[in-house]
């Protein structure tokens, strides 16, 4: 796996190789990267399958956390392309999922670098995956051609993932963090709620609310599933 030319249109085709759907190139005055930065790539997995959003349970250091099971492989993937990008003489690091906070928004890095737009539900909706679609970064001392926020606004304003929300966490007023059950610090009272409307189907494992992003019309509902993916 390498590239011919260090460019944006050869590193998007090896994102693509390694298993991401979209790319976007932003400027990295949008992100608190590595100083070196002088780009930072915005990658997008679609999750049409709701078993991508299955969390594990796990415990270590007294501390109780709940893993998304597609952040890891987003985590997976970019270390591929951050090691791709390093072997061609680049500098390269992609986020992992603790430091994703601190260093950059992915929903406004999703929308400047053309992928999406921000839709009623808060989350990004893509013209091709709706907003079934979880991101990352890789920052990058490539210069690359920046890509733009897109013109068309794909939201259709139905206001069905208003609806489908279950604790009413999304509506007229934006969105309400704290009725949002997808969280993964909850309170006392958030984690009865969680109990009561989430799916269990172990012990250690749960189904994450996606009930904003599965309610939403536009773009694919189906067609990439787990063995899609994993080599
Ligand atoms: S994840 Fe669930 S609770 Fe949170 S905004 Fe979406 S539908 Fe509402
Ligand atoms: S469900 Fe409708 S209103 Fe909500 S994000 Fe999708 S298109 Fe927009």
């Amino acid at each position: 796996m390498g590239i011919a030319e260090v460019n944006s249109t050869a590193i998007k085709a090896l994102a693509g190789e390694i298993g991401f759907d979209q790319v976007g190139i932003i400027g990295p005055e949008h992100a608190n990267g590595p100083p070196w930065t002088r780009s930072v790539l915005v990658l997008a997995m679609a999750t049409l399958d709701p078993a991508f959003d299955h969390e594990m349970y796990i415990e270590y250091d007294g501390r109780r956390r709940w893993h998304k099971f597609v952040y890891t492989i987003l985590e997976a993937q970019g270390a591929r392309l951050a090691h791709a990008l390093r072997e061609e003489g680049l500098r390269a690091e992609s986020l992992t999922f603790e430091d994703s906070f601190g260093c950059i928004d992915l929903r406004v890095a999703a929308v400047q670098a053309g992928l999406g737009v921000r839709g009623l539900n808060e989350v990004v909706v893509t013209p091709k995956y709706g907003p079934r679609v979880r991101f990352t970064a890789l920052f990058t001392d490539a210069e690359l051609a920046r890509d733009h926020p897109l013109q068309d606004y794909y939201c259709v304003n139905c206001t069905r993932c208003w609806g489908d929300c279950p604790t009413g966490a999304i509506g007229p007023r934006g969105f309400d963090r704290s009725r949002c059950i997808a969280e993964f610090a909850p309170t006392p009272e958030m984690a009865e709620r969680q109990r009561e409307v989430l799916t269990f189907p172990t012990p250690a494992t749960r189904l994450q609310c996606r009930a904003c992003l599965d309610s939403c019309p536009v773009g694919e509902r189906q067609g990439v599933f787990y063995f899609d993916v994993i080599p």
